[in-house]
């Protein structure tokens, strides 16, 4: 992400309301952090968002859930429309431990050649494909490549939804082996309420999962998105009836 893109993000992230546009947590804000873990633990615990984008995949996903589940971490996962509807049965096992689902829209089109028509067309299609697969239309939305024009903005708001970007990117998507995440793992100083980018289409966040949570110095706690927005995960769904 270049220079001015950061600029333009840290500006809106300033005037915008929280409920429109997150780009990670408030670390002003005081937050209660329940822990998810029951062991009492001497490090120092930092609430974080673990996001995952681009799935569900059939072989990634469920071994990350199962990673998520061991260390009790919650995430989030922006989904894409077209693969959950090809694997419901993961959307359906993400929302039965306790993570959060959000839209990444239908087929991940570029957004330099998606019209705002064309995208918000895309985020109804997905809202409605969740619905069927949840009985719940997600509130939260992340845009390819975290990439939006003004006209997709003022949409989504329409639609009420909440734009997720994030403040921090392994870029897991570029590695080629397991060194490469081991080694950001490594280097990676959490603060609170850091938004974190990976995808669930690679299989290095399983990787990243397990390292972040073994760390000796410090004590991640993954919360879904929803926690810096002040509501629970059931109130990050948008009521269907009220969704014209
Ligand atoms: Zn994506």
């Amino acid at each position: 992400m270049n220079q001015l893109r950061q600029l333009i993000k840290h500006s809106l992230t300033a005037v915008i309301p929280r409920r429109l546009f997150l780009v990670q947590g408030a670390p002003r804000l005081q937050v209660p952090t329940p822990s998810l873990a029951a062991h009492s633990d001497p490090r120092t615990q930092i609430p974080i968002a673990l996001t995952f984008d681009d799935g569900p995949h059939p072989e990634f996903t469920p071994r990350l859930l199962d990673v998520l589940k061991h260390y009790q971490q919650q995430a989030t996962f922006f989904v894409i429309g077209s693969q959950a509807l090809q694997y419901p049965e993961i959307i359906q096992r993400m929302i039965r431990e306790g993570h959060e689902v959000g839209n990444h829209t239908l087929t991940h089109s570029e957004p330099a050649l998606t019209s705002a028509k064309q995208f918000l067309e895309e985020i109804s299609q997905t809202d409605q494909i969740l619905h069927e697969i949840t009985g719940c239309i997600p509130r939260l939305v992340r845009p390819p490549k975290g990439k939006l024009s003004l006209g997709k903005m003022l949409g989504l708001w329409r639609r009420r939804k909440t734009i997720v970007l994030w403040d921090t990117d392994p870029r897991d998507y570029q590695m080629t082996d397991t060194a490469q995440i081991n080694q950001w793992c490594e280097g990676y100083q959490p603060a609170a309420g850091n938004f974190c980018l990976m995808h669930d289409n690679h299989p290095y966040a399983i990787e990243a999962v397990r390292q972040l949570s073994e760390n000796q110095q410090y004590n991640i706690q993954s919360l879904g998105v929803s926690h810096w927005l002040g509501c629970s995960a059931n109130q990050t769904q948008i009521n269907h009836r009220a969704y014209a």
